[in-house]
């Protein structure tokens, strides 16, 4: 069993846990599919394979682990997968840099394998830092979104939302990067304020104001309000676009600001979110002078294939020698941007694919979920009200998923694949069957590919076992842990494909972490300097401190600063727990336990009682995630109520070999072994050490989740007042100049009850204890007068001396009560505020003691000679 003797002095994390990660096998955190127990199946994010697992990943994952290992000892069959969610543009940018090539360069299945490689590349890097972390991934649940198997699923999904009629293709205003050269989602669109410059020109007659002259060429018409009076003259009318000549209609409508500008505003296809608004609500024509790369289109005419910045200053030039640019004012403006390149988004009318978005049934679902902490479901609600476009899905990139479609060459009709032939890429293969239409057989296929957004909102329906037959086996999943930065993203798009082809919600629960700040405060980026690295804090303190930073750092769902002190702190406690394990070894060792000792002592039933406490605390925590409550009451209760309280109590009875001893040992073995249980799921490499040498060859890990429970009322009222008094006499002998160890003399404590201490409060302070009950009878003797020379030398002067002098000659029952006046010198004066204080000492039963009160019972302490 216990074999203290080769206990280390100190914690060697790095030994420790390097030993433990190459002991604990993989399949043990194998989803079981056989098991009778509840399923616990979590929908682990899969983070994009950049080849650093970045500290908001650890916290994100330590909160996975955690639950994921307490699940586990709490008798759940626990399924924690890891995915990896591979497509998407960073990747593909790296890889023309690394090659020093752009994408068209090399063919696009070139450039496919290109991206594969790296992307495999990155991942097997970022498993070791999973590993090291010791989070107890179920590696046999991987998945990883560029494989046939994985991309095929996202075909598939996509095939069946098509034909329920949730898919579809239209032209339709699009977001558009023209960096990326594609379109993106609303939710990709990054608002940011900057200063742009108002221009008001003469627009045959009528000022107007705009901000993107260089969208002249793609007016379609002048909107004023109907209620204006200056503009009535305009009814009805065409007017002729400046430096293009063409013609657009004067429209009327209720939304345009009259206070704005001139009151009257020009519509182009497309400036904002506004001009699509009207160009829907009065059918306007559509004119695209802006392409798919940024320039100027023929429409422009004689700017064409000029960018629009250039295209800007060449039209503003042109006004001004026109004649026609009045004025031009500053403005401040939000402005829409590429989330990945901040490039500013232009608004494009695009053949695209579309989801159809039905904010009805996703409000409804997000209802159903328990979200923690509640009130993010606020924002999910708010994103889901505001959302006026459907969701747009596709990409003109390269490394995605592929878009399982043809086009008939012939007569136009789309074909799809039959199910059984996912995954396919349409551009290499063509359908197997002629066009069901015009029965020939030449196809286009579909060079658009499908947004990453699509890979990973069906992350859940994959771990749950989805087939396209039927439900999953494991579905609805029972957790979806995930940052706030992506709920309008991932949750969001999440719950819509899980309404959309499951008809309910996708998981039970959604837990939702902060974000990880510098230690400036500030969010961590390259260019302030204020990235942590995993590998740094694992380098320097190992991983179960990092992973205690993670609990510990902030409630769950609020922002967490980065901060070295808390992980010296995690460090530190490592370092107690240490030391604690040491001695309750040691002590066992001797002996060993008895489970049927009667514990009878004050302090061991105090202990057990405090013990119970801390179990329904930190259980209670656990059920609903809060680890920063839960780790800080293990915390206290290890270092608080266990080490300097308890073990400080018990030190003497067990050394002395007392009769009581055998109670004492049952109490530590009994904390020592819930410690280990509950500290199993924050620390498992330390609790595993620890617990190994309480338990030879018994892991931690595979113990259900600590069970115990003790009350007794009494003992946490007495217990908790004995701790006290020790507390305070020991501090009574730091400050009176004795060692802890030195004999005290006599010590009386005057309790409302009696007490068993077992004798454990005279051996730990060395001195004769009596507890009673009755009333205290003390006389207080006046041992010294302080005088306040401060206030006496300013009232007295050369008098001072004089003045104190007749106070010490005052009797005692006036020293105690003084009066308001004294003679001094023949004159009376007055005893000024504050001008001297008494020292007492204390005789009980004729002896001189000190005396000390904590709550009602008070203490007094009879020095030995
Ligand atoms: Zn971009
Ligand atoms: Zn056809």
């Amino acid at each position: 069993m216990v074999s203290s003797g080769q206990l280390p002095k100190n914690y060697d994390f790095a030994e420790v846990e390097e030993r433990w990660r190459s002991t604990w096998r993989d399949e043990d955190h194998y989803f079981d599919t056989n098991s009778k127990k509840p399923q616990f199946v979590i929908d682990t994010p899969p983070p994009y394979p950049t080849g650093n697992f970045h500290i908001g990943n650890a916290l994100n994952w330590c909160y996975i682990d955690f639950f994921a290992r307490y699940k586990r000892m709490k008798g759940f069959n626990v399924m924690f997968p890891q995915g990896w969610d591979c497509h998407g543009l960073p990747t593909e940018v790296k890889v023309e840099e690394l090659n020093h090539i752009t994408k068209n360069d090399v063919s696009r299945e070139e450039f496919r394998r290109m991206c594969y490689d790296l992307t495999e590349k990155n991942i097997s890097l970022m498993r070791v830092t999973l590993r090291k972390m010791a989070f107890s991934t179920d590696w046999s649940n991987e998945y990883i979104t560029m494989m046939p198997d994985y991309y095929g699923k996202t075909q598939l999904s996509f095939l069946r939302m098509l034909k329920s009629g949730y898919i579809y293709q239209s032209e339709h205003p699009v977001n558009y990067c023209i960096r990326c050269e594609t379109a993106i989602a609303f939710a990709e669109v990054a608002y940011d304020d900057r200063q742009t410059q108002l221009n008001y020109f003469d627009f045959q007659g009528v000022e107007i104001a705009t901000t993107r002259p260089e969208l002249l060429a793609a007016c379609v018409a002048v909107a004023v309000h109907p209620a204006d009076e200056r503009y009535h003259f305009l009814k009805d009318r065409k007017m002729k676009v400046p430096l293009f000549g063409h013609e657009v209609p004067v429209v009327q409508d209720e939304t345009v600001d009259p206070a704005f500008g001139s009151g009257a505003v020009m519509i182009c296809t497309f400036g904002d979110k506004q001009d699509v608004h009207w160009w829907k609500q009065h059918n306007l024509s559509l004119r695209k002078a802006i392409d798919r790369q940024g320039k100027m289109t023929a429409i422009a005419g004689r700017y064409m294939g000029m960018n629009t910045t250039d295209c800007r200053t060449a039209i503003l030039a042109d006004m001004k020698s026109q004649k026609i640019l009045k004025r031009q004012e500053n403005l401040a403006q939000r402005v829409g941007s590429c989330w990945r390149c901040k490039t500013p988004i232009e608004i494009l009318s695009e053949r695209q694919w579309f989801v159809k978005i039905k904010p009805d049934e996703i409000q409804k679902a997000a209802h159903q979920i328990k979200w923690y902490p509640e009130h993010m479901l606020l924002r999910m609600e708010n994103w889901v009200e505001q959302m006026e476009w459907d969701w747009c899905i596709s990409r003109q990139r390269i490394f995605a998923t592929p878009i399982p479609v043809w086009f008939c060459k012939n007569c136009g009709e789309m074909v799809v694949p039959d199910e059984k032939d996912l995954p396919v890429d349409p551009t290499i293969v063509t359908p197997k069957h002629p066009c069901p239409k015009c029965g020939k057989n030449k196809f286009a296929g579909e060079v658009d590919v499908l947004d990453t957004w699509m890979d990973s909102s069906i992350s859940v329906l994959n771990v749950t076992g989805w087939d396209g037959r039927g439900t999953p086996p494991y579905f609805p999943a029972q957790i979806r842990p995930q940052g706030h930065d992506i709920i309008r993203t991932w949750a969001f798009y999440t719950i819509l494909r899980s309404v959309a082809l499951m008809g309910s919600k996708p998981w039970e629960e959604i837990l939702i972490n902060g974000m990880v700040l510098g230690e400036d405060g500030f969010k961590m980026s390259k260019s302030r300097g204020n990235i942590i690295v995993p590998e740094e804090i694992l380098e320097r303190y190992g991983a179960d401190a990092l992973r205690q930073w993670s609990a510990m750092g902030a409630a769950t769902g609020s922002d967490i600063m980065f901060n070295w002190n808390d992980v010296v702190a995690a460090s530190r406690f490592q370092t107690k727990m240490w030391n604690i394990a040491k001695f309750a070894l040691i002590q066992l060792e001797k002996e060993g336990f008895d489970q049927n000792t009667p514990v009878t002592a004050l302090a061991d039933r105090w202990l057990l009682v405090r013990l119970s406490d801390t179990i329904q605390q930190v259980s209670a925590a656990m059920e609903c995630y809060q680890f920063d409550t839960a780790l800080k009451a293990i915390r206290e209760f290890a270092w608080d109520i266990l080490a300097d309280n308890y073990i400080e109590l018990v030190k003497g009875r067990l050394y002395a070999g007392d009769a009581s001893r055998k109670s004492a040992l049952l109490v530590l073995h009994t904390a020592f072994d819930a410690l280990c249980k509950m500290l199993a799921p924050f620390t498992p490499y330390f609790a595993e050490e620890c617990y190994s040498h309480l338990n030879k060859g018994v892991s931690v890990h595979k113990q259900p989740w600590v069970s115990f429970t003790y009350d007794d009322e009494a003992a946490r009222y007495e217990g908790n007042l004995l701790a006290q008094v020790v507390a305070e006499v020991r501090k009574y002998k730091h400050d009176t100049g004795l060692a802890l160890n030195a004999p005290l003399g006599k010590v009386t404590i005057y309790a409302p009850h009696t007490v068993n201490d077992e004798g454990d409060t005279g051996r730990t302070l060395n001195a004769d204890v009596h507890w009673r009950t009755d009333e205290v009878k003390l006389d207080r003797v006046i041992t010294a007068i302080d005088f306040n020379r401060a206030v006496i030398g300013p009232a007295f002067r050369k008098q001072a001396e004089a003045f104190m002098t007749a106070i010490r000659a005052l009797p005692p029952q006036q020293l105690t009560n003084p009066p308001k006046t004294i003679m001094l010198d023949g004159s009376e004066v007055g005893i000024p505020e504050n001008s001297f204080s008494l020292k007492f000492s204390y005789v009980e039963e004729g002896a001189k003691v000190d005396v000390i009160t904590v709550a009602d019972v008070i203490v007094t302490i009879a020095k030995s000679a």
